[in-house]
């Protein structure tokens, strides 16, 4: 997953923020809060970065449904061996 380098509107650099961007949603802060934060303030570039984190939860959550997938189907070859 790439982030973006540049707002995909008026082509404002964002790059350099996404690392703190994302670091901060991880820690549990609000995008608005994370946005106003770092400065973001054009409605284009904060929408640009909200729809990239949103992707990006998005592709998170998949793997984790994934992982827990597999550890479902782990149980049930492992509970039939045992019975
Ligand atoms: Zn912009």
């Amino acid at each position: 997953m790439l982030p973006p380098v540049r707002c995909f509107t008026c082509g404002a650099p964002l790059g350099h923020l996404w690392d703190q961007f994302k670091a901060r949603l991880e820690a549990g802060e609000s995008v608005g809060k994370a946005l106003d934060e770092l400065g973001v303030k054009r409605y284009c570039c904060r929408r640009t970065l909200y729809t990239t984190a949103t992707y990006v939860e998005e592709l998170a959550l998949y793997s984790v449904y994934r992982r827990e997938r597999e550890a479902v189907i782990r149980r049930h070859f492992h509970g039939v061996e045992g019975s």
